[in-house]
């Protein structure tokens, strides 16, 4: 279908952005690489009077490692994630999930903050920032400020942005000794959306145990989901007690909320989502240095 007709400005600056955002009110859309915004224009689901292209703002597009953080630009293509060498190094969970976003052509055009902003419980980023603790740079009027990852995704298609901000970065808190990351994704054929999707980030003690641990869930709720309880149960334990483990998986499918539909009943999703939980957790695990 053809899109309803909207203006578009392509501005170089971010000021003269969030300008532009904030004199046209909700009616303005930020466009970044468009894999999400073109096909719901096209369906109609969308019908902004303005898009907003950020492509040509310059400092958008950056993966570097500083203080206290790793920090990705927010227009960082998929596909540099990909490539990037720090990242498969030291951040795993997010290597894993870029590797399995869409195809090479929606890897090459489609941005880490298009894919979070968007706010689709489907896409794969948001279960890995989760795991992972992130922090999301918004940059509006009144400046930036940070909002947590677990503060992020408010509802199918609803993120804590507004009208007038422009993510601008994601934060990632910088790779400690021991500590290990996967995300595992379930799709009924190459390129696919999620049947269901896992990250577990983890930290060892010295002794073995897990020390921290995030845990991910895609595709299974209103939102990606951040499965507490099972975090909560399994920080302390060691990654050597199979019950434990088959606990944390357990706890993890029962805060899943997945719809049945054409990819598999709501049951079937939860034994996907503890089967991937059980299996992510080792991988991770072994990445920090500890069992497998
Ligand atoms: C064939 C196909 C297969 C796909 N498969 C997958 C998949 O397997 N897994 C997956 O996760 N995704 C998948 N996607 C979705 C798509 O890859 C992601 O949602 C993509 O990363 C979105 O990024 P984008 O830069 O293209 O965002 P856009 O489409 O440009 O924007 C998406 C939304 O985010 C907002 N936005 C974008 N950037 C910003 C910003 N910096 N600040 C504020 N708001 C912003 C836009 O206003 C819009 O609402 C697929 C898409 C296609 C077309």
């Amino acid at each position: 279908m053809v899109p309803p007709s909207f203006e578009y400005a392509s501005p170089k600056s971010l000021s003269e952005a969030i300008d532009l955002l904030a004199s046209r009110g909700e009616g303005a859309r930020v466009i970044a690489g468009g894999q999400s915004l073109i096909p719901l224009l096209k369906l109609r689901l969308a019908s902004p009077s303005l898009l907003v292209d950020i492509n040509r703002i310059p400092g958008l597009k950056r993966i570097e490692e500083s203080g206290e953080f790793l920090g990705i630009g927010a227009m960082t293509p998929m596909a540099e994630v990909e490539a990037s060498a720090l990242i498969r190094e030291n951040y795993p969970a997010i290597h894993d999930a870029s590797q399995v976003i869409g195809d090479p052509l929606v890897r090459n055009l489609g941005t880490v903050g298009g894919n979070v902003s968007h706010g689709d419980p489907n896409n794969d980023m948001p279960a890995v920032m989760l795991a992972l603790r992130a922090e999301f740079v918004a940059t509006g009027p009144g400046g930036e400020r940070k909002i947590r990852a677990q503060d992020f995704f408010l509802d199918t298609f609803t993120v804590a942005l507004n009208h007038n901000e422009i993510l601008t970065e994601i934060r990632v808190p910088r790779c400690r000794p021991r500590s290990g990351g996967c995300y595992l994704k379930l799709e009924q054929k190459v390129g696919d959306f999620a049947t269901a999707g896992v990250a577990v980030q983890v930290r060892l003690a010295k002794g073995g145990e897990c020390e921290e641990i995030g845990v991910g869930l895609t595709a299974v709720g209103p939102t990606a989901i951040r499965a507490r309880k099972a975090e909560d149960w399994m920080r302390g334990r060691t990654p050597f007690e199979r019950a434990a483990v088959q606990e944390l998986a357990r706890l993890a499918a029962e805060e899943s909320n997945p719809s049945t539909d054409m990819r598999g009943t709501s049951a079937y999703k939860k034994k996907v989502v503890a089967l991937l939980v059980s299996r992510a957790f080792g991988k991770a695990c072994e990445r920090a240095g500890g069992a497998s």
